[in-house]
C-alpha cells in the first residue's frame, strides 16, 4: 500500500522536468561569479521578489541568519513574535552566530498587531538594548501556515519607517501566502526590506533559498554567506532546479496543496473527537486538535502511520498535517478514512 506522507512539504522531490534541465545545465565556479544559472536565477528571483537583488543559498535558515548578520550588530534586538521559526527551530543561530537579543512578542493569533510590535521597541536608554530589526513570517510555520494580513504587514513596515527600524520577512512559504491570497509575491515581499524564500519545500527543488534585498543589503549579505559556508561552487544543478521550481504555473500550482489541505480540513473535522479551526486552515496545513479523544497526539500518529499515513504530532493533543505536491486527492482521502477508522 502507498505510503501518504503529510509530515512536511520538504519531501517533495524534483520533478521530470528539473531533473532535465538539471542534467543539462552549463555549470562554473560560483563563488568567482561564474556560474551561469545561479546567476540567472538570482536575478529572476530578485525580479519575482520585486528587490533590486537577490542571492541563492543553501537553506532557509542560512539566509534567514545571513539576514539577521546583514541587518544588525552584536547585541541589538530583534523583535519577532514569540514562536517565529527564526527563534523557534533555528538553533539559537541568532544568539550563538549573530550575537542577538530576540525580543518575543506574544499573540494567541500568532499574528502580533502593529501596536504590540510598537510596545516591544525600547526607547533610547543607555541600559537597553537597541532595537534594530523587526522580523515577520509568512506563512507563520507554528500556527499551522496561517497568512498574516497585508494590512497588518503593512502597519509594521509603516512602524518600522517611522522608527528607523529595519524589516526582515522570513517568507519560506511566501508562495503559499501569494498564492492563497492571490497577489503576486512582491507584494507581500514589499512589506519588508529582506526577504527569504525556501525553493525546496513546496515548490519542489531538492536544495535552496533566496535572499533579497537592496543592492548594497545584498552586497554585503554574500559576504556573511561566504563567512557561514555558504559559498558554493559548480550550483547550477540546483540553480537549474531553482529557475523550475519559481515559475508561474509551479507556485500556482500550490492551490492544489492548498485544496487538498481544506479537504483534509473538512474530512477530518467530521471525526468525532477531531476539531479543526477550519478558518485557520488558508494553505497547506491543517491542525489538528483531538483533546476530546481518547488518545495523545502521539498515539494517534503511531497508529496512523500503522495504515502507512504519516503525519506529526506538534504538541500533546494537536496533529500536524502538511500537504504536498508528494500527495494527490485520493491520499487526502486515506488520510481520512485512516483517522475515521481509528
Ligand atoms: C523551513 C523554514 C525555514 C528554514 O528553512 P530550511 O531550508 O529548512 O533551513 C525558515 N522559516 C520557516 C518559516 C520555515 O518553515
Amino acid at each position: 500500500m502507498k505510503v501518504v506522507d503529510l509530515r512536511r512539504d520538504t519531501i517533495t522531490l524534483p520533478d521530470e522536468r528539473m531533473r532535465e534541465e538539471a542534467f543539462r545545465a552549463v555549470l562554473g565556479d560560483s563563488v568567482y561569479g561564474e556560474d551561469p544559472l545561479q546567476q540567472e536565477l538570482e536575478q529572476y528571483a530578485a525580479q519575482v521578489l520585486g528587490k533590486d537583488a537577490a542571492i541563492f543559498l543553501p537553506s532557509g535558515t542560512m539566509g534567514n541568519l545571513v539576514a539577521l548578520l546583514t541587518h544588525a550588530r552584536r547585541g541589538e534586538e530583534v523583535i519577532l513574535e514569540e514562536s517565529a521559526h527564526i527563534r523557534s527551530s533555528e538553533t539559537g543561530g541568532a544568539a550563538a552566530v549573530a550575537g542577538l537579543m530576540l525580543r518575543g512578542v506574544r499573540n494567541l493569533s500568532g499574528i502580533p498587531t502593529a501596536d504590540e510590535v510598537a510596545s516591544a521597541v525600547r526607547p533610547e536608554d543607555i541600559h537597553y538594548p537597541r532595537s534594530s530589526l523587526i522580523c515577520l513570517e509568512t506563512t507563520h510555520y507554528r500556527y499551522g501556515g496561517i497568512i498574516p494580513p497585508l494590512e497588518n504587514m503593512k502597519e509594521i513596515w509603516e512602524l518600522a519607517g517611522r522608527l528607523h527600524l529595519a524589516v526582515h520577512l522570513d517568507g519560506a512559504r511566501l508562495w503559499n501566502a501569494a498564492v492563497a491570497l492571490g497577489v503576486e509575491p512582491s507584494v507581500i515581499a514589499g512589506c519588508a526590506d529582506s526577504v527569504m524564500a525556501s525553493l525546496s519545500k513546496g515548490l519542489g527543488a531538492p536544495v535552496g533559498s533566496v535572499l533579497a534585498g537592496s543592492e548594497p543589503f545584498i552586497r554585503e549579505a554574500c559576504r556573511y554567506r561566504k563567512m557561514l559556508g555558504g559559498g558554493m561552487r559548480q550550483t547550477g544543478w540546483l540553480c537549474a532546479c531553482g529557475l523550475v521550481a519559481l515559475q508561474p504555473e509551479n507556485i500556482a500550482r500550490l492551490q492544489v496543496d492548498h485544496r487538498n489541505a481544506r479537504m483534509l480540513a473538512e474530512g477530518l473535522s467530521r471525526i468525532p473527537g477531531v476539531r479543526v479551526e477550519t478558518d485557520r486552515v488558508q494553505t497547506n496545513f491543517v491542525l489538528a486538535d483531538i483533546s476530546e479523544s481518547p488518545y495523545t497526539a502521539e498515539d494517534l500518529v503511531n497508529k496512523l502511520a500503522g495504515l502507512n499515513v504519516l503525519a506529526t504530532a506538534a504538541a500533546r493533543s494537536t496533529i500536524r498535517f502538511v500537504t504536498s505536491r508528494e500527495v494527490d486527492a485520493e491520499g487526502i482521502a486515506a488520510a481520512v478514512e485512516g483517522v475515521r477508522s481509528i
